[in-house]
């Protein structure tokens, strides 16, 4: 029988088809890594994703973390020990892990450290656009980027490779454009993973007292200048082509770039850079000697540019230089967009080819939850309990799916800043706003993730709150990653499943319960009582559980459809209106059921006036 191999685990030099969160994987794995540990989110997701399909197989430890600290922690730890690791989160997950973060540049390492930041301009699934570049020179730790999928593997090992040589970790800084693009990829060599360590007592070097740390803060300092020198030689920092014009590109602004000058036929240098922190201060000098204008292309934030021009004034070299003013520092970097700057610089008539017109109606499709998603059940059932008791609570959201609760007709998110925000903002608003009810809605993962410190704050303090967990036993927005209270770890192994409303009741959270959300008139009675406590000074938490619809499709557990009898139907839409379904859409006055959509759970049959759904098991 042929064994099947996993893609990422194919034999050296042949050339395999790979997303880039893969081949970084990949690099990892040629490294030879003993541990990686993340927090799913996108777009870095597929990093551990991949690494945790190939764990056992490989006999490295791989597992998804609580929160970003805590895999950060994991993995600065097995590097302290002499393993090399990989922790990896999306650009915001590095704001939870910047704590160690900073220290770990103190302290340094003992074997490859690699900290990967996906970033995700244009935020097609972010809250901000953050530049973790300027977490490189913030925290004095080297930045590597890659232009496409090929170097995402090349520079994942390199910055292990060199994260090992320096004892310093490093950062690999990918963007959506590498993280989710596919190409082929030529593997490298797999070396055998090195997973066990020693860790000697040395607190001089890893404790951060301050009397340690004024001395390692003076060694850091000289590494950083040291590595400044080093990082100009690496062969993915280069000078190409000749001209008076000089395009200095990082990152995926490589890859633009040489297209954008192919496409205006323009003859120019180009600086190619990998190391955007610290910039390669001897290559830069190299690099614009005898042009007459600079043109920095680099994705968000002028990180690149602002250094560049402080090595040219240190170095008395005036020149033009030009960047953001000509690219902008908003959403994705595009072709057009280099090759406007370009264009202008050069004097060349150019303007952006005229998208392809469709003549085709396409119907706006706004986001919405799926249908038979256990999230509209719960928003619909908290509505109802408001309603109810003639209250208008305040809704502190979080990062999840229910963050489309902000949509008609819910507009249940009155608030979404972060990760547990949701709790720590209803800790503001418990205090402040007196005639409101605060409802803080979060998700099981995220709960895990942040969402059990503000809890805690909010016990010790007295913050009368409704904290709503919305369990659908799965972290569904970034792939359906398992979680502690699923009991599953990232290599499919039975963990400690961890209950969430034990840990409400061990903290003294006044009222814990649980409900079911397609059980609606349940579910109003215990939103309904939640919330009395909460305008009686008290603090409770309810667990609205069901496993998510679109895994429940995937494992088959969807046992019935619903259709409407028009003969019963008054047409009164209540089903349209009030629960917006996605599988109930309006005919000839009177709505109907799209059976391929409908997933089921019988919430629209719970409140219709006339009982005009039927099930077809
Ligand atoms: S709620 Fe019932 S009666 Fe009203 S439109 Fe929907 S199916 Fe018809
Ligand atoms: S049963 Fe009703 S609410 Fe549930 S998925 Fe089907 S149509 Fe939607």
């Amino acid at each position: 029988m042929v064994k099947h191999v996993h893609r990422i685990l194919g034999e050296s030099s042949t050339t395999v088809f790979l997303l880039g969160n893969e081949a970084i994987a990949r690099g990892a794995i040629e490294y030879g890594i003993g541990v990686a540990a993340a927090y799913p989110g996108t777009p870095s997701s597929e990093i551990i994703g991949t690494l945790a399909e190939v764990a056992n197989e490989l006999g490295i430890y791989v597992e998804w973390s609580t929160n970003e600290k805590t895999a950060f922690e994991l993995a600065y730890a097995a590097a302290m020990s002499g393993v090399p690791s990989l922790t990896a989160m999306k650009h915001v997950g590095l704001n939870v892990a910047s704590d160690p973060l900073m220290s770990s540049a103190y302290t340094g390492v003992k074997a490859g450290f690699l900290i990967v930041s996906a970033d995700d301009p244009y935020m097609h699934s972010s809250q901000n656009e953050q530049d973790n570049r300027w977490y490189g020179l913030h925290a004095y730790i080297p930045v590597l980027e890659p232009s496409n999928p090929q170097e995402a593997k090349e520079l994942t090992y390199l910055g292990l490779e060199l994260s090992e040589k320096f004892l310093h970790p490093f950062i690999l800084r990918s963007v959506t454009r590498v993280s989710h693009a596919r190409a082929p990829v030529k593997l490298g060599s797999l070396r055998t993973p090195r997973v066990s360590g020693l860790f000697p007592r040395e607190p001089e070097r890893w404790a951060v007292i301050p009397a340690h740390a004024r001395k390692m803060k003076v060694e850091l300092v000289r590494k950083w200048r040291e590595l400044a020198e080093v990082l100009a030689d690496i062969q993915y920092n280069r000078v190409e082509g000749d001209g008076k014009l000089l395009v200095v590109a990082s990152g995926v602004g490589y890859a633009y770039s040489r297209d954008a000058l192919k496409l205006l036929k323009v003859e120019a240098r180009i600086l190619k850079i990998s190391t955007p922190v610290p910039l390669p201060n001897k290559l830069v000098a190299k690099a614009v000697e005898g042009v007459e204008k600079i043109l920095v292309v680099e994705e968000t934030d002028p990180i690149v540019e602002m250094q560049l021009k402080n090595i040219l004034f240190d170095m008395d070299i005036h020149v033009e230089i030009h960047g953001e003013d000509l690219i902008g520092r908003i959403g994705e970097l595009t072709i057009d967009r280099v090759a406007q700057a370009i264009a202008k610089l050069c004097g060349i008539e150019w303007s952006p080819p005229k998208p392809i017109e469709i003549h085709i109606e396409i119907p706006p499709r706004p986001p919405v939850l799926c249908p038979g998603c256990p999230h509209r059940a719960t928003f619909y059932a908290l509505k109802l309990a408001s309603r109810k008791l003639g209250v208008d609570p305040i809704y502190t959201g979080d990062i999840g799916c229910y963050s489309l609760g902000i949509a008609p007709p819910y507009r249940m998110q009155d608030t979404i800043i972060n990760m547990g925000g949701s709790i720590g903002l209803a800790n503001g608003f418990s205090h402040t706003v007196r005639d409101r009810p605060v409802v803080a809605i979060l998700g099981d993962s995220t709960f895990f993730h942040a969402g059990i410190a503000p809890m805690i704050n909010a016990v010790y303090n007295r913050s009368p709150m409704l904290i709503l967990v919305l369990d659908n036993e799965t972290t569904a927005m970034t792939g359906f990653q398992p979680h502690p209270g699923t009991g599953i770890t990232a290599r499919g192994l039975q963990g400690r499943k961890i209950g969430i409303e034990e840990i409400a009741k061990a903290t003294g959270v006044d009222y814990v319960n649980v409900f079911d959300p397609y059980d609606i008139t349940k579910a109003i009675e215990t939103l309904v009582k939640g919330l009395r406590i909460v305008m009686d000074g008290g603090i409770a938490l309810l667990v609205s559980r069901r496993i998510c619809s679109l895994l429940a499709l995937r494992l088959g557990l969807i046992k019935s459809r619903y259709t409407i009898d028009s003969n019963k139907c008054i047409g009164c839409l209540l089903c349209v209106k009030s629960l917006a379904c996605p599988a109930i859409v309006v005919g000839d006055a009177k709505p109907y059921i799209v059976e391929s959509l409908c997933r089921g759970c019988g919430v629209c049959a719970q409140i219709c006036p006339v009982k005009a759904m039927v099930n077809k098991e």
